[in-house]
């Protein structure tokens, strides 16, 4: 189950931490857009060398979950920043990309 909050609720669950800890101000896109890599590159970490057909085993791994999960607060942080809609974003580009890759 993926919908126990909604995106603005997590955007809520984010600003509220970061507040309290004085965090955020220096949360600028262009850091942001490095951190979401850094993390993305720690995820990728996880399965390095790992052969394919064993990369569903690490499902239930906490390490890849935390390091999915740092993507994500990340790309949450970029909109946050940024006042961005991230459902209509979502919702937009796969409209673009249903055009783009037609269904035969
Ligand atoms: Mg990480």
């Amino acid at each position: 189950m993926d919908h126990t909050r909604t995106f603005d609720e997590i955007k809520s669950l984010i600003k509220d931490f970061n507040q309290a800890r004085g965090w955020g101000k220096s949360h600028n896109p262009k850091d942001l857009a490095m951190s979401i890599a850094i993390e993305a590159a720690e995820l990728m970490e996880i399965f390095q060398w790992v052969p394919t057909e064993k990369t569903y085993e690490l499902k239930d791994s906490e390490h890849l979950k935390e390091e999915l999960a740092d993507v994500l607060i990340y790309c949450f942080q970029m909109a946050i920043s940024l006042d961005l809609d991230v459902a209509s974003a979502v919702e937009e580009k796969i409209e673009k990309n249903a055009i783009k890759y037609p269904t035969k």
